[in-house]
């Protein structure tokens, strides 16, 4: 063991994962664009206030799991939690709203927040997210969370369901908080201090409380839907319309609060039922009221984000997760004399975008197999002397272990249908 490691909670990301790092973060890239989103990066550290004013100040976030400091010039200072909070104050401070109607963000980046670190929870986690400021038409909370569902179809992420809620409006929320006391009051005793502290101020927090023993007193809650007023109601069917009209599939959980205090109406998750205990990938929804709080002008919003380590996570489970991130082809001339050849197509598969090892200190065929193997490669291609003499490769399928002969001049163009072929 090394005299130093990583702080507790943080890891390195180390050239094993990074494909699955790079691959993500460039599907998210295109398909935000796709959807006409714009990158906005912010500072990794904002003033202390932002995030108390922001997120809440009886968040577990803001009571336990901040990185606050003070710097030389006696600022309080905190590492940012989550995204959305200093987007919004950005969003006020260069006058957004002036500019366009509607503004489509995304980002990416390491947020920090002091939990028990254990598989899928960190202290440093890296999570990326869109916002849509500007319009509270239903509609959009649709798109939002079409577009989540599109984005983890494109990475081929398997076993995922969506559940979406409605945690009301300022004039519904005091009615459903009403609600939830009277019901949860009956075994306040119960649960635990955190819980207990909240029951006043913040019942809906009650919710999401990951205490065991709290859960087991939720069964039987009532349905915060049927306290929704008009407008709320109609804003969620409009939301579960629309999916529907998607063919998006989707379940409604009537106890999806999030651990943020600035949704409004729509809230939703993206669970996987591959994280284990950690199950949720994204969390997001709809936060009408944050632009006024931090001083901006009343502008409603929605947005998500979902953490980068369970969504590698996912990936690393699936069985052909080497090759569907970034497939390698595996060059094996067979003798010194087929190399210049051989370098030749390796240069023509690289222009193509592909990811190609050529190998030239083995001789022998076996040990090319082994290493490319080893290597994880999708195709090998092998040019000997048997080879050379009829001007053809011998294309390799390390998966089923079929092969085929193709002329040289047409090599390029069949090693692309081969690595563009999902089904393989
Ligand atoms: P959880 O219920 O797992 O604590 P959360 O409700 O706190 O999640 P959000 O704040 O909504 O999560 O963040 C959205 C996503 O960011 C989560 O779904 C998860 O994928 C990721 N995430 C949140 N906290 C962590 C963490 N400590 N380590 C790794 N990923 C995290
Ligand atoms: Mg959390």
């Amino acid at each position: 063991m090394s005299k130093y490691t990583a702080p507790r909670g943080t890891k390195d990301i180390t050239p094993d994962d990074m494909p699955f790092w790079h691959y993500i973060e460039s599907t998210s890239r295109s398909l935000f664009s796709l959807y006409n989103y714009q990158e906005i990066r912010t500072p990794v550290f904002e003033h202390t206030e932002l995030f108390e004013r922001g997120i809440g100040d009886s968040t577990d976030i803001v009571e336990k799991e901040m990185y606050t400091f003070s710097d030389k010039g006696d600022r309080r200072l905190t590492l940012r939690p989550e995204g959305t909070a200093p987007i919004v104050r950005a969003y006020v401070q260069h006058g957004m709203h002036s500019k366009s109607k509607v503004s489509k963000l995304y980002y990416c980046g390491p947020m920090f927040r002091y939990e028990r670190p254990q598989a899928g929870r960190y202290r440093q986690f890296h999570q990326i997210g869109v916002e849509s400021l500007g319009s509270a038409l239903p509609i959009c909370d649709a798109e939002v969370i079409a577009m989540g569902v599109h984005l983890f179809d494109e990475l081929g992420l398997s076993g995922l369901s969506v559940a979406i809620n409605s945690v009301g409006c300022p004039v519904c929320r005091p009615v459903i908080e009403e609600r939830l006391k009277q019901f949860i009051g009956l075994n306040l005793e119960h649960l635990c201090g955190d819980c207990n502290r909240r029951f006043d101020s913040r019942p809906l927090r009650i919710l999401d409380c990951k205490n065991s023993t709290c859960k087991t007193y939720m069964t039987g809650l009532p349905d915060i839907r049927d306290s929704l007023c008009h407008e709320c109601k109609d804003h969620f069917n409009y939301v579960v319309g629309y999916l529907d009209n998607l063919g998006i599939p989707f379940q409604i959980n009537p106890q999806l609060v999030r651990g943020l205090d600035y949704y409004t109406r729509t809230t939703f998750e993206i669970g996987s039922d591959q994280l284990g205990a950690q199950n949720a990938l994204c969390g997001g929804g709809r936060y009408d009221g944050l632009v006024s709080q931090l001083g901006g002008p009343a502008t409603p919003a929605v947005g998500f984000a979902f953490g980068i380590e369970r969504a590698v996570m996912i990936l690393q489970e699936m069985s052909d997760y080497h090759q569907r991130v970034n497939p390698l082809v595996y060059v094996a001339p067979v003798g010194f004399d087929q190399v210049a050849k051989s370098f030749l197509l390796v240069d023509r598969i690289r222009r193509a975008g592909y990811r190609v090892e050529l190998e030239t200190s083995k001789n022998e065929l076996k040990t090319h197999l082994k290493q490319a193997d080893k290597l994880n490669a999708r195709l090998v291609l092998i040019y000997g002397e048997d080879e050379a003499n009829v001007d053809k490769v011998l294309v390799r399928r390390m998966a089923d272990r079929t092969q085929e002969l193709i002329p040289f001049d047409h090599a390029l163009e069949y090693i692309v249908s081969e690595l563009e072929d999902d089904t393989f």
